[in-house]
């Protein structure tokens, strides 16, 4: 077999057998196929397509990259992940409200992909917080606190965590099967029973529209019932950065907001919907009930302490958080209403500032983001601060305004 060969197959619209998907995927792993000629194929395969069989082999080679987790003692397990979004930080926040309401979440999740902002990414930015979790001890910490989150390692779909790290430096990151085959093999290897998949659409997301979504929302409900696991998919938007924060500390400081109860948007509101979704499949109740769960997790301080058990057994300082003290202020220059805040132009400037990474080999600062001071339906007049920029040096402000549609 010869990667090239495989590469100049895919480039032509051919499906790639498991054995030629093995020879590729494997030797990139192990270091025989080069970044230069994975990048090549991950492209011919972000035009071309995967058919069914492509999807589902690639999805075991990505599993029998590492281990799985055996979760059958733990019970009512429930993961969930989101397809990626500007200002996402769900997960700190539903991870700590579900588990609350006494289900378990072993949750693996990515850093930054592209324009979009990772969960490990956001929960690193916190001082002595460790996602590099053995199996035991991700196991130990879901059934002593009922959420545990760990990135991509060497015993859990490393194949993952090496592709992923290459798609998103490489414009490989918005391709259906590959979303699939990374979101899916990461939640199958990490034992849940119940699997709740956020999928992003819009403007700010990787997938641009409901026709994708559709697609994306079939083929990962078809990977989880080969694996015999419960999948749900809601399809939410992803048109406006999502809360008030963009980038790592800053996503953290807003999540511990919402969960001390200081903060009501869109995103607390997101939140409860998620965090319902996986206590009702978790615990076989109906949403209704499970919302009400969901409320009063929230509103008596249980899912505040759930976080703070959370970043704190995962060896995390959340009162070292720190955050840029160099700001900018990006002022209007008309007046009128908001009609619409550009998700993806604030993401590109987020990783522009620093908080993501443009090479694959790139430090992230976890100080930087950027604030929304002004929100969609806000009247605003000329000279009104609408976002804050935290910044470690001074940034070139140039044409931030355009990104919002004021009308
Ligand atoms: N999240 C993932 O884990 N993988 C993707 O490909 C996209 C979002």
């Amino acid at each position: 077999m010869n990667i090239t060969e495989i590469i100049d197959k895919k480039s032509l619209g051919i499906s790639l057998t498991n054995g030629e998907l093995f020879y590729a995927f494997n030797g990139y792993l192990k270091g025989s196929v080069p970044d230069y000629q994975m990048s090549t194929l991950l492209m011919a395969i972000k035009i071309n397509g995967m058919d069914y069989n492509e999807i589902f082999d690639l999805t075991e080679i990505f599993l029998g990259s590492g281990e799985m987790l055996e979760l059958e003692d733990i019970p009512n397990t429930v993961d969930k992940h989101s397809t990626g979004g500007v200002g996402d930080k769900t997960t700190l926040i539903i991870g700590p409200l579900a588990s609350a309401c006494g289900v378990n979440i072993p949750k693996m999740s990515g850093r930054g992909l592209g324009h979009t902002g990772g969960t490990i990414d956001k929960l690193e930015s916190i001082p002595g917080f460790r996602t590099n979790l053995d199996k035991k001890e991700f196991i130990d910490l879901v059934k002593k606190n009922g959420f545990a989150v760990c990135s991509q390692n060497k015993s859990l779909v490393p194949m993952d965590g090496v592709i992923y790290a290459l798609r998103d430096v490489t414009g490989t990151t918005n391709s259906i099967p590959l979303i699939a085959v990374s979101i899916m093999s990461k939640k199958i290897a990490c034992g849940a029973q119940n699997i709740l998949i956020d999928i992003k659409v819009g403007k700010g997301a990787l997938i641009k529209n409901q026709k994708e979504a559709n697609e994306l929302s079939k083929i990962m409900v078809q990977i989880g019932n080969h694996y015999n696991r419960n999948v749900k998919t809601m399809i939410t938007k992803m048109d406006s950065p999502l809360g008030v924060a963009i980038g790592n500390s800053l996503e953290v400081m807003e999540a511990k907001e919402i969960l001390e109860g200081k903060r009501v948007n869109d995103l607390s509101k997101l939140c409860l919907d998620l965090a319902s979704e996986m206590v009702s499949m978790g615990k076989k109740i109906s949403k209704k009930m499970a919302l009400k769960e969901v409320n009063n997790a929230l509103n008596s301080g249980e899912a505040y302490k759930k976080f703070l058990d959370f970043v704190k057994s995962q060896g995390g300082n959340i009162d070292k958080l720190a955050i840029s003290d160099k700001k900018q202020y990006i002022l209007s220059i008309k007046s009128g209403t908001i009609k619409n805040i550009d998700a993806l132009r604030f993401g590109e400037l987020s990783l522009s500032l620093g908080a993501g990474r443009i090479n694959k080999q790139d430090k992230i600062n976890p100080k930087v983001g950027i604030i929304l001071n002004k929100f969609v339906g806000d009247k605003v007049k000329t000279g009104d601060v609408l976002c804050t920029l935290y910044v470690d040096k001074d940034y070139e402000q140039s044409d931030i305004t355009t990104y919002f549609d004021i009308r």
